[in-house]
């Protein structure tokens, strides 16, 4: 038997190789990082921390079979060729369908591949699916409660630590205008990195038929992010030790040029297995234990890890293949080309793209309520924004990416949303400092340098009144819609075509 570890299952902690010392086989697969005009800094990303997997098995004596091939099928012949009676097994893909496939093709080329349950994730999906039931709309709160009790997290009696469930509603500040985070750690990189990414720019770069502007992503800065379970470890201490206090109240703050604030940055980690999600919480519990920790910034944190991240996986699962084409607005504008550029006056845009184009991150509330919002009034069809998300964040993998921005960021299947994430300027305003160094102007809705969230925001509302407005949670948007004049609503729907012509001739 040979374990097949996977990309994103680079783990000895959990799963087949956390009680197996034999044989392992890695593929690296270049059809498959063709797929999408991936980001450099993710293929170098996935390709170095398999490498660093590998070379740590074979320091610790595991015989590793790596192969280079253009598919899983190419190297699975060479595999079965070699070592014909061989059945291989491995953990269950997160992405649609991927262990279905991956036994076909090991079918295929004659030999024979055993499936098990995904240990890089904390619910099981039978425990998941007895949660839900028949439900039809899954909620994440009552899943994220279910959780807390199941793992017994923050949890005395049966009942939470300090009373609240959530303390969300303590994680809305803005800091002051001289605050500084803290500075996440930066992973140097070493001779294998380097390695990985002079052939990532070779093998990859350019060509990309979908990117609109037909180029690669020019210019990103040195990549920095950690690529061994060693370094993974060091960036959760970092952030333990120094972000964690403060990032329950500036959890939803954007500050330009600040792109990580007090975000943890182990998304990546956490998505290739270099981390486990236990480990990650109970790191972050026990600073709330011995340091004290304030319990707003754990419980925000424990949310998002035992919470969201499962509950999404979970979604997706349960929702494929209807969720990645889900479009229940039928919207169908293309993606403006300055998400791929950053050309844009748009301050908040510009920022936030200008920071993916440099290291594929950036933090939650900027890709909810800039990105995926932006996108959102503007009509994008969801299709588009995922494949992009896709393509430019090192964190990024369909099961993850798909009910993240078709499903919250644009309201594509109403699985678990119960209503858009659409908003004005004002919440940019509210929640960053953008808008002051914007030559848009954020209280203007039209005229000429009227800030072009605002149009887009009452033509979204106007357009899609007959799904929308029953809606109980939509009520005060409509209402303030409804004191608009015919006048008032004609000269909205003029600004935001003309907001799309603009964006469409790369002048918005
Ligand atoms: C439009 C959109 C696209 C997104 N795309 C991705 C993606 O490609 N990959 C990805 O891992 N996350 C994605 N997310 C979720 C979330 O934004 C990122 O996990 C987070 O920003 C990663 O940064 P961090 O590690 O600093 O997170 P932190 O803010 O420090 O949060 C801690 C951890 O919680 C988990 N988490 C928090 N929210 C979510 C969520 N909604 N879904 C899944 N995990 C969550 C992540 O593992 C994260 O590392 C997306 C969210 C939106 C709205
Ligand atoms: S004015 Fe509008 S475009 Fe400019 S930063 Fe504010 S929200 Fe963004």
């Amino acid at each position: 038997m040979t374990v097949l570890a996977l990309g994103t299952q680079l783990t000895r902690q959990v799963g087949p190789l956390a009680n197996h010392d034999g044989r392992v086989l890695m593929i690296e697969a270049r059809e498959f990082a063709r797929r999408h005009p991936y980001h450099p800094h993710k293929l170098t990303l996935v390709f170095s921390a398999m490498r660093h997997f590998r070379d740590a098995l074979v320091a610790d004596g595991y015989e590793v079979s790596y192969r280079q091939a253009e598919t899983f099928g190419d190297a699975f012949e060479s595999h079965f060729d070699d070592r014909p009676d061989d059945e291989l097994v491995v953990m269950r893909p997160a992405s649609h369908g991927g262990g279905d496939r991956l036994r076909t093709l090991a079918t295929e080329a004659g030999g024979s591949l055993r499936v098990v349950e995904n240990e890089t994730f904390l619910c099981s999906p039978a425990t998941f699916d007895e949660w839900a039931g028949d439900a039809e709309r899954l909620r994440h709160e009552s899943f994220y409660r279910f959780m807390r009790r199941e793992t017994d997290y923050l949890v005395d009696d049966g009942e939470p630590v300090g009373g609240e469930w959530n303390c969300d509603e303590q994680n809305r500040e803005t800091p002051s205008a001289d605050y500084e985070p803290p500075a996440p750690p930066t992973f140097e990189p070493d001779e294998t990195t380097r390695a990985v990414g002079e052939w990532v720019a070779d093998e990859f770069a350019g060509g990309y038929d979908e990117q609109p502007y037909g180029g690669d992503w020019a210019d990103p800065e040195p990549f920095r992010w950690p690529v061994t379970r060693d370094q993974a470890l060091e960036a959760l201490d970092a952030f333990v030790a120094t972000r964690l206090p403060t990032f329950g109240p500036y959890q939803d703050a954007m500050v330009e040029d600040e792109w990580a604030m007090n975000h943890s940055l182990l998304s990546a980690a956490l998505n290739l297995g270099l981390l486990t999600p236990a480990e990650v919480v109970e790191r972050v519990l026990a600073a709330y234990h011995d340091r004290s920790v304030p319990l707003n910034s754990v419980e925000g944190f424990v949310r998002q890890v035992i919470g969201w991240r499962e509950f999404v996986r979970h979604v997706y699962r349960r929702t494929m293949p209807e969720l990645a084409r889900a479009n229940q607005l039928d919207e169908s504008e293309p993606l403006p080309t300055f998400y791929w550029t950053g050309e844009t006056d748009m301050a908040c845009l510009s920022d936030v793209i200008d920071g993916v184009r440099a290291r594929g991150y950036s933090h939650h509330i900027e890709r909810l309520m800039i990105l995926a919002n932006f996108a959102l009034i503007y009509g994008v069809e969801p299709a588009q924004l995922n494949r992009w998300f896709h393509a430019a964040y090192v964190d990024a993998y369909h099961w993850v990416t798909t009910p993240n921005v078709v499903e919250m960021g644009l309201f594509g299947a109403g699985a678990f949303a119960t209503k858009p994430y659409a908003s004005s300027a004002n919440y940019v305003d509210k929640m960053s400092d953008y808008c002051s160094g914007c030559p848009y102007a954020k209280t203007k809705t039209t005229g000429e340098n009227a800030c072009p969230f605002n149009a887009l925001y009452w033509d979204f509302l106007d357009r899609n009144e007959a799904q929308l407005r029953a809606n109980h949670r939509m009520g005060l948007m409509y209402h303030q819609l409804d004191n608009k004049d015919e006048g008032e609503r004609t000269a909205i729907s003029e600004r935001a075509a003309g907001i799309r012509n603009r964006a469409e001739s790369g002048r918005l």
